[in-house]
């Protein structure tokens, strides 16, 4: 199958050549089609298999080939649960509007309101953005959704889980449901949450399901070591920045403070590192992302901020330096390696606190994991016992074995367990109640609780 059989508009079939690519992926061959009919789509398919041009394309074939619904509304909006996230849907959105009369915008939280009011009243076309930020903007006015024609959700389950369901809800009301189509997209939309979010927002949704959600990407080579403490999981990673070989690696930690001190710590060994976190400013945040995908930096250490959708060509190792919180994120950071049909290395460390995670990504992997060994570095932790697995031995047990540096790191360690549930059955991941989206989109997206 070729990009030219969908029946898209040539410029849109040149642009793709343009880019290199000579066939659609799997996702794209079937979310293409039934887009372009009208269909509603909760989409999934493995991270790296090209959803972003699977809901593109069908997007701006749409808007070349339909008369708008209102001269002012936005005709699509693509919504993203991170701000870097958004920035890369955008540009590859640029790619394909920047020769045509179509206006595409970017509304992200943390940029200056009056600047973002501005743009949007110049009537854009398209607005790639997060969903905190496009919803305070709703509601002071300053743009409508009459005229939606469709509402695009890339990475829904982490808008959700990132509690962002009342904004979600308040663009979807503000906008008229019998004229306008949906699409979600997602690696992982398998859970209730999602099924009950879809039927609140979608119209007779086609499921598109490539490959199961979990299944096993071959491209990239998974490696799970034991760490008894901090000091122990610092060890295994001066021994792997030496020992393997790639061009970029991502390094992900439970906590923001984490990623500033493993960063330092790093940069006193004079290894290339920089740490992102959502504290940061937007113009810091900025700064180091495009200094890392320029190559400027060899070594990025972040939390789940990065776990999703991030397209970073060179990234050929991932790090959980720990494991995170919830479960389907280890499935998007380790699909920060092997896109577009690459390979890539994905490494975890897994101690006392981080074994019910481990035990949630097991059972959502739906596999046995075993242990790899480094030589010398082979420790004394050989996992706990599942009826000792309760939340509670599971703080204690942390507080005594790893060494925290400060109190805040303590702190956050103490409160990292709330996926204490059914040990090797399928996991069952409880979620506290998330932060206000606008303190997510203010903050921070990795302490959410
Ligand atoms: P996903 O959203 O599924 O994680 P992306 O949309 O970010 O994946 O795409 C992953 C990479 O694959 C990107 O670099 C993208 O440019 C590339 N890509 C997309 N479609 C194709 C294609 N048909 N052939 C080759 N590469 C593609
Ligand atoms: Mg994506």
């Amino acid at each position: 199958m070729q990009f030219s059989d969908f029946g898209l508009e040539s410029r849109l079939i040149d642009t793709v050549e343009h880019l290199g690519f000579t066939a659609p992926t799997e996702i794209q061959q079937q979310a293409i089609p039934a887009a372009m009919q009208g269909h509603d789509l909760i989409a999934s398919s493995k991270t790296g298999s090209g959803k972003t041009l699977a809901f593109i394309l069908p997007a701006l074939q749409r808007l070349m080939k339909n008369r708008a619904l209102s001269k002012r509304d936005p005709r699509v909006v693509i919504l993203t649960p991170t701000r870097e996230l958004a920035k890369q849907v955008f540009s590859q959105l640029r790619l394909f509007t920047s020769n045509t009369q179509f206006k595409a915008v970017l509304i992200l939280g943390g940029e200056n309101f009056n600047d973002q009011v501005k743009v949007l009243e110049k009537d854009p076309h398209f607005i790639v953005a997060t969903p905190g930020r496009l919803a305070d903007h709703l509601t002071q006015g300053h743009f409508y959704l009459n005229g939606l024609e469709l509402l695009i959700l890339d990475e829904a389950d982490r808008m959700l889980d990132l509690g962002f369901a009342k904004q979600l809800s308040q663009i979807n009301e503000a906008a008229d449901h019998r004229k306008r189509q949906t699409l979600l997209f997602s690696a992982t939309l398998d859970h209730a949450q999602v099924n009950d979010f879809a039927q609140e927002l979608l119209k007779k949704p086609k499921r598109i399901a490539i490959g199961g959600a979990f299944t096993e990407h071959n491209d990239i080579h998974k490696r799970f070591y034991l760490a008894d403490n901090l000091d122990h999981k610092e060890a295994l990673l001066q021994h792997f920045l030496k020992a393997e070989s790639y061009q970029q690696v991502i390094i992900f930690t439970a906590t923001r403070s984490d990623t500033e001190r493993l960063a330092n710590l790093l940069i006193e060994q004079e290894l290339s590192a920089v740490a992102l976190s959502g504290e940061l400013i937007q113009s810091q945040r900025n700064q180091i992302m495009e200094g890392f995908s320029k190559g400027h930096h060899k070594i990025l250490v972040t939390t789940d901020l990065a776990s999703r959708g991030l397209d970073l060509v060179n990234v050929s190792l991932i790090i959980n330096f720990d494991m995170p919180k919830h479960a389907e994120e280890f499935i998007h950071r380790i699909g920060r390696t092997g896109r577009a049909g690459s390979k890539g290395d994905a490494i975890a460390f897994v101690g006392p606190k981080d074994w019910l995670s481990f035990k949630n990504v097991e059972g959502l992997l739906e596999q046995t994991i075993s242990f790899a060994q480094v030589k010398g570095l082979t420790g004394k932790f050989k996992g706990l016992k599942p009826k000792k697995v309760s939340a509670k031995a599971a703080k204690v047990k942390d507080i005594k074995t790893d060494k925290s540096p400060t109190t805040k790191v303590k702190k956050a360690a103490k409160k990292t367990f709330h996926v204490a549930k059914d040990v090797g059955d399928m996991p069952i991941i409880k979620r506290k109640k998330a932060l206000t989206a606008q303190q997510i989109e203010d903050n921070d997206l990795d302490e959410v609780k």
